[in-house]
């Protein structure tokens, strides 16, 4: 209703309204954020910022290759020299001898060799034995990846079982790295690709610190992390995991045949490396979709499960050794926090008096400078929730734009002096007015009022003090016409108009009536009047029950008539006059 805004900004004084105006910005920024980071809560951004996530992970530039670690794999190429799929004792025994002639400083199996596989099982046994510095696998956790598989019971006797278990995301990824699986706490079985860093660092010299409460690698704390760190909401945190930072999909690791190594064609020295052996073959479930895979053809490049692992032995060397960066995430109220200021960007920035487009296009840049930003905090190694702060200030900006479109067209409806509908306004109602009464043959009555002597007012008082009556006479009025549909207008000068649907000469007269009572309750002094001490108004009234044969304007035209004779007759009065009938007299 239109006159719901009557004196909303009156008498404000410019600096509480710009105080006004920053604390309403500061309020809508921390609503806007506060909803955002409970959307979040419900999961509904997780998806998109993992996407996102791994966005800002695929753009960062390419990382060389880890020289420290080598791949000695069975390819889809090398089982079908080898004629079978399955691999024999035989030959991995064999394969170990010759990696282990080259005095690598850790051997990995990326194979459970939990049964025999003869021929063979003896001498790969001799191998296990002789071969302190090799770590094997098992399977920790049943889960929809897989049952549990034990280890070779050799391997568990000697303590040189890892488990190869991965956590798995909503989508189908691997973003996370599990250190302990299936159990808290630094005592149970690390996970493969962390213990093949362990052993190799344990062999420099260096080891988890026992006192730390987190893992601590020569003064470097890993955090474990936390159900809902970075984009992620209510993910599964058990076992000790840590935020995978993986140096690409391939071609970080230096991968030899596995056949080549048995022939002797190899050239790379293993020496001093951390060597996983592995099958890549494309025909073994042992793939994951990562980070970095990207979608060809129909669907993601998939990674194999021994690039996996060595991904987080080559994160946890470089880490200790390199200082690479680990993948850290912000503290929920510092995500929080930082939505709120960019929300808090978007109003500002829409506030502004630029022309729209210069608006729109400092949003878009807002938006794009937290892309950035956000990019560089990933190649530092802090995942920033990128989804949220774009949308964040994106709402802010929305919002405001609408707010301020809903400001002008109000001040676009209003008369500036008064707050009262401006004549175009009440035009418009007219209009609508009238065909609404066509439609319901219902009684359509206008009361025109002019304040008595107003020019007398302005010259005793001064024009200052007009327009301060001019407010109250408003105010007066709207007083009185008390139904959500009645239209109370500024018609000009001291010319006010009071639209009244649903309402004839009788009601229309006793509207009138408590105008005039309102305005004398006023008690405005008015010396330069001739009817009384205070200011008076004529009130000129007619209604109609509206047709398509008439127009509105001649209704306009009966009040503006009754006005004048009521002006004539000595004014402080009110006339009804009819429309095309003589005049009538109150
Ligand atoms: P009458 O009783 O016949 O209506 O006499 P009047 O003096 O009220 O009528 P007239 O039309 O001669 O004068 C209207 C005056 O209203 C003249 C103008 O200066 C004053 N006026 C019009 N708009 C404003 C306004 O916005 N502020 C002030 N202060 N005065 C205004
Ligand atoms: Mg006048
Ligand atoms: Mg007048």
């Amino acid at each position: 209703m239109f006159n719901g805004f009557r004196f909303c900004l009156l008498g404000a004084d410019p600096r509480s309204k710009i105080l006004m105006r920053h604390r309403a910005f500061w309020l809508s920024s921390v609503t806007i954020a506060s909803c955002l980071s409970l959307l979040r809560l419900l999961g509904v951004f997780q998806i998109w910022e993992l996407a996102a996530y791994d966005r800002l992970l695929q753009l960062r530039p390419p990382e060389p290759i880890d020289d420290r670690i080598v791949i000695v794999s069975f390819s889809e190429t090398d089982l079908q020299l080898l004629g079978s799929s399955q691999i024999s004792d035989q030959v991995m025994a064999n394969l170990l001898k010759k990696i282990r002639s080259q005095k690598p400083r850790v051997i990995g199996l990326d194979f459970y060799r939990n049964l025999p596989s003869q021929p063979g099982y003896p001498e790969l046994l001799e191998v296990f034995k002789t071969t302190p510095n090799l770590v094997g696998i098992a399977k920790i956790i049943g889960n929809e990846q897989g049952a549990a598989v034990t280890g070779n019971p050799f391997l568990i006797r000697t303590d040189r079982i890892s488990a190869r278990d991965v956590v798995i995301d909503v989508d189908g990824r691997v973003r996370r790295a599990i250190l302990y699986p299936g159990a808290e706490g630094a005592t149970a079985l690390p996970s493969f690709g962390f213990r093949l860093a362990l052993d190799y660092l344990e062999s420099q010299g260096i080891s988890p610190d026992p006192k730390a409460e987190q893992l601590t690698l020569q003064g470097i704390r890993f955090p474990a992390f936390a159900q809902n760190d970075g984009g992620y909401i209510n993910a599964d945190a058990s076992g000790y995991q840590i935020l995978l930072n993986p140096r690409g999909q391939t071609g970080h690791f230096h991968m030899i045949s596995a056949i080549d190594v048995l022939k002797n064609r190899a050239n790379l020295l293993l020496k001093d490396r951390i060597v996983l052996v592995g099958n890549t073959s494309a025909g073994d479930s042992d793939a994951f979709f990562t980070t970095y895979s990207t979608v060809s053809g129909f669907s993601p490049e998939a990674m194999s499960g021994v690039e996996l692992h060595a991904n987080l032995t080559s994160q946890i060397l470089s880490t200790v050794l390199d200082r690479r960066p680990l993948m850290f995430t912000f503290p929920e109220w510092v995500e929080w926090l930082a939505m709120v200021l960019l929300s808090y960007g978007g109003v500002w920035v829409n506030s502004r008096k630029f022309a729209r487009l210069h608006r729109l296009m400092l949003t878009l840049l807002l938006v794009l400078a937290v892309l950035a930003a956000s990019y560089w905090l990933v190649t530092i190694g802090w995942w920033f929730p990128v989804v949220p702060a774009a949308i964040a200030i994106l709402t802010s900006a929305t919002a405001l734009t609408m707010v301020e479109a809903q400001r002008l067209s109000v001040l676009s409806s209003q008369d500036e002096l008064t707050r009262l509908a401006n004549r175009r306004t009440f035009n418009e109602w007219l209009e609508r007015e009238w065909a609404r009464g066509v439609r319901s043959q219902s009684s359509l009555a206008l009361i025109f009022c002019d304040v008595d002597y107003f020019k007398l007012y302005n010259d005793t008082y001064g024009h200052p003090k007009g327009d301060e009556c001019l407010r109250q006479i408003a105010w007066a009025i709207q007083q009185a016409t008390k139904r959500p549909a009645d239209l109370a207008a500024r018609y000009g000068g001291e010319e006010f108009v009071v639209l009244l649907p649903n309402t004839d000469t009788q009601g229309a007269l006793q509207v009138a009536k408590d105008i005039q009572a309102e305005v004398q309750l006023l008690q405005i002094d008015h010396t330069g009047s001739r009817v009384s001490p205070f200011v008076t108004l004529s009130l000129g009234i007619s209604s109609v029950v509206p047709s398509v044969s008439t127009q509105p304007e001649l209704l306009v035209k009966a009040a503006d008539l009754g006005l004048y004779a009521a002006k004539r007759k000595g004014r402080n009065q009110m006339v009804s006059q009819a429309l095309q009938l003589p005049l009538e007299e109150n």
